[in-house]
């Protein structure tokens, strides 16, 4: 299918809605995709992916006005569970791209004005799902989308004489978590260990998806409504679960996120020029704003690694490759967000993988690497990359991302809470109470890196389970 931003009359893009429409002629209604949706959850009378497929095929010009259009988080769920295999996320993309072109920012600031309702960070929620760089949005429009909802709020300050809740993390679930509470009337302090606070959206997500100044703003109006934000605070270091208490902390609510990045385990991992995925997009966020050297090699096959060669592009680098130890199929990264990095000029190597870092004077030069050829499958059912003997090769670069991964970081988690699978904190799903009563935990601490609807729909599912835990005992 060709892409709308490639195509300028009216005539040729008429032709992409129509093929768009004919795709959605393949849709069984069978509704898996709206059961599996997080922004269903959060949006049930304004959003149902699959009517949405339905009014496509009977009045596509009337979808392209409406404000639907603008809920998807492009995060993939319903595709893997689509009996058709229907790639709803890019549907929308392209649409969204045709209802910019035709019908300008007027659907958006709909959707808009319903989301703002709900959560407290509107401009960084939406910028985050929606994508704004592959709509060819101006970050300017999100700017004003920003000063258009500061002049237009009205301003909130929570009557706050409720017992104290702790919230340790300010990131999507945090913030979510906290303000949920606020609202009930509890007074809230979030703990949060980095000097800013805002947790992916601000150490992480470029710049170009997501302006740093509007996550702090929008961050101040939180604090401004009545909860108080400690920076360089770290729960397990500067206060702990047993100080809380003493401090008449009735629950804590556990949003730490998953910040400890996987490693390869090869020789080499500490040199100058190697990073994680974190160190890296945090310095372009932070320090360089600018790729040293030309070139950077990233290691991995999911949507991080993909953000972070597309971002190497992005600032200054000249050649940015990927390597995968796979092949596409077993990809674990959103198609959108692969096709996304090979649009920037990254390269994707496949059935390729790192066995040595090489430099002078502790100084990363060169990559050593290895062929690979897919053999039985492992546990997770995907076909098992192979060295293949004798393959060695080098690749000259000046940065190495390692980009495999990331986990919750557990030595600030209180003792004897409960954990699973990959070190995340196991919860009881309705009320998201850990092991320890009282203690709360969402985000992606208890998912793993996941996305932002699911860290606000914890975050939510945990401020009812606090205030029920309160009110019981
Ligand atoms: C590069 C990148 C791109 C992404 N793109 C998307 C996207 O397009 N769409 C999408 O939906 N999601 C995306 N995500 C995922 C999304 O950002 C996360 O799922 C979301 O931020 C999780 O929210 P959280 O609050 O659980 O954790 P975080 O956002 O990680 O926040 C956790 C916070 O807790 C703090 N903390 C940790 N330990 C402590 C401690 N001991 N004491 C005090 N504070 C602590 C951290 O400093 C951090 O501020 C992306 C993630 C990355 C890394
Ligand atoms: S991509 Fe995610 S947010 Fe969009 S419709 Fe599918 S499940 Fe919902
Ligand atoms: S899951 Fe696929 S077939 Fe089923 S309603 Fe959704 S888009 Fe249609």
């Amino acid at each position: 299918m060709s892409e709308i931003s490639e195509i300028s009359t009216r005539e040729e893009t008429d032709i992409i809605l129509d093929e768009i429409v004919s795709q959605a002629y393949h849709c069984m209604e069978c509704g898996r995709c709206t059961g599996s949706c997080p922004m269903v959850e959060l949006f049930p009378n304004d959003f149902h992916p699959h009517h949405l497929l339905s009014d496509l095929t009977k009045d596509p010009e009337k979808v392209l006005k409406g404000p639907e259009l603008w809920y998807c988080a492009s995060c993939y769920k319903c595709n893997a569970r689509c009996p058709q295999a229907l790639e709803y996320p890019y549907f929308i993309m392209q649409l969204r791209r045709l209802a910019v072109k035709k019908n300008g920012m007027v659907p958006l600031r709909k959707a808009f004005n319903r989301i703002r309702t709900e959560i407290p960070f509107p401009v960084s929620f939406l910028s985050v799902c929606i994508h704004p760089e592959r709509i060819n949005m101006e970050p300017s429009i999100l700017e004003k989308l920003f000063r258009d909802h500061q002049s237009s709020k009205k301003k909130v300050k929570f009557r706050t004489t409720g017992p104290k809740i702790g919230v340790v993390g300010s990131g999507p679930a945090g913030l979510m978590g906290a303000y949920e509470l606020g609202k009930k009337g509890y007074q809230v302090t979030i703990f949060e260990s980095h000097s800013d606070p805002g947790g992916m959206f601000t150490v992480a997500i470029p710049e170009y998806r997501l302006p740093l100044k509007i996550v702090l703003d929008e961050i101040n109006q939180i604090r401004d409504s009545g909860i108080e934000i400690r920076t360089n605070t770290k729960f397990g270091r500067d206060i702990t679960l047993d100080q809380m208490l003493k401090d008449n902390y009735r629950a804590i609510l556990l949003a730490s996120g998953a910040h400890a990045c996987k490693e390869l385990g090869i020789k080499g991992e500490d040199f100058q020029g190697v990073y994680t995925t974190l160190e890296f997009l945090a310095a372009l966020k932070f320090k360089n704003k600018k790729v040293t050297g030309k070139t950077v090699v990233v290691i991995g096959g999911g949507n991080t690694a993909m953000d972070a060669a597309a971002a190497a592009m992005r600032y200054g680098a000249k050649e940015a490759t990927l390597l995968y130890r796979r092949t596409r199929e077993e990809m674990p990264a959103d198609m959108n967000e692969i096709r996304e990095a090979e649009k920037e000029g990254v390269q994707i190597r496949f059935l390729e993988a790192p066995v040595g870092i090489h430099g002078v004077k502790s100084k990363l030069s060169q990559l050593e690497c290895m062929k690979m050829q897919l053999g039985e499958p492992d546990l997770t059912g995907r076909r098992k990359p192979v060295p293949v003997e004798g393959s060695n090769f080098i690749l000259e670069t000046d940065n190495l991302v390692i980009a495999i991964g990331e986990k919750p970081q557990t030595e600030s988690f209180p003792a004897k809470i409960a954990t699973g699978k990959d070190d995340t904190i196991l919860v009881n799903p309705m009320t998201m109470e850990t092991s320890i009563p009282g203690v709360f935990a969402a985000g992606d601490n208890v998912l793993g890196p996941a996305t932002v609807p699911d860290a606000i729909i914890g975050a939510r599912r945990a401020a009812s389970g606090i205030e029920n835990y309160i009110k019981t005992s």
